[in-house]
């Protein structure tokens, strides 16, 4: 068990990416607490795993832009111990830049920045102290490559790649390692949504010819959360099938 008896706190663990994580970290013997804004409609899936596995699974109801809220919850998530966080939740607002209206951008930026940002910040106060901790930030490979129809998921994404870089020479010295994964296209109900013909076009550009499984990205996440990762910090793991090489 790689991360047998940590404290992890996950963002957006209701679904998708984010539950596959909440699992897999249960799995690895982690006691587990993560935030959305919704119930899960796995949380009695995610529950059993937690009794199999002998931890603990605690769910918050949140938003990652509600500052007040968000620092409530972390006082208390620290309160029970903190080890690993991954600031997992995000979401698109798609369209060309020159239709884009400023709140969709602005949307965008708070939830996959400013919300990863404020959890960051609470996360990183206790861990210093603690002089222990790994951070791991969602970002994708749209970040890196950029995507048409995506400028503000894009530059959410690269703002932060260059915050968990900024970070993770922060916090080295005492003991905080902070990492990010790039995923590439997942199969989630993000990518859903895609009409049939861009999925296509997707597909074809991955050299492995296929869409990748949240599951992928929850065991780049142990690695980087666990020990395995004792001297890694400020890198980007691109988990993407080969699209970006
Ligand atoms: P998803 O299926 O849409 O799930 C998003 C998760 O984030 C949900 O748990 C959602 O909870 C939560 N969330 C959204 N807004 C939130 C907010 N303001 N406060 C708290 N929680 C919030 O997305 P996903 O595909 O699993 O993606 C997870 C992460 O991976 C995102 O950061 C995404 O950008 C990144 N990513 C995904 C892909 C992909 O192909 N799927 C590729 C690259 C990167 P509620 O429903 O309760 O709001």
């Amino acid at each position: 068990m790689l991360l047998k008896d940590k404290k992890v706190f996950v963002t957006g663990g209701s679904r998708g990416i984010g539950k596959a994580i909440v699992t897999a970290c249960l799995e690895q013997g982690a006691h587990v607490s993560y935030l959305s804004t919704k119930e899960s409609p796995f949380h009695s899936e995610m529950e059993a795993v937690a009794k199999a596995s002998g931890v603990t699974l605690k769910w918050f109801q949140g938003n990652v832009t509600d500052e007040e809220g968000i620092v409530k919850i972390m006082e208390e998530v620290t309160a029970d111990g903190l080890d690993v966080v991954v600031n997992n939740a995000g979401i698109e607002r798609d369209g060309l830049v020159f239709r884009m209206g400023t709140d969709q951008w602005q949307q965008v930026l708070d939830v996959n920045l400013t919300g990863a940002f404020i959890v960051a910040r609470e996360a990183s106060r206790f861990m210093i102290r603690q002089r222990s901790g790994a951070i791991v930030n969602m970002a994708s490979v749209i970040g890196l490559m950029g995507n048409a129809g995506q400028t503000n998921y894009a530059a959410s994404k690269a703002g932060l790649i260059g915050f968990t870089k900024a970070l993770a020479k922060e916090t080295a010295k005492r003991g905080v390692r902070v990492n990010a994964i790039a995923p590439g296209f997942i199969k989630t109900d993000m990518t859903d949504k895609l009409k049939d013909d861009i999925k296509e076009s997707i597909q074809a550009q991955i050299p492995m010819n296929s869409l990748g499984e949240p599951e992928d990205i929850a065991n780049a996440v142990i690695y980087l959360a666990s020990d395995m990762a004792r001297y890694v910090t400020g890198q980007v793991l691109t988990v993407d099938g080969g699209m970006v090489m």
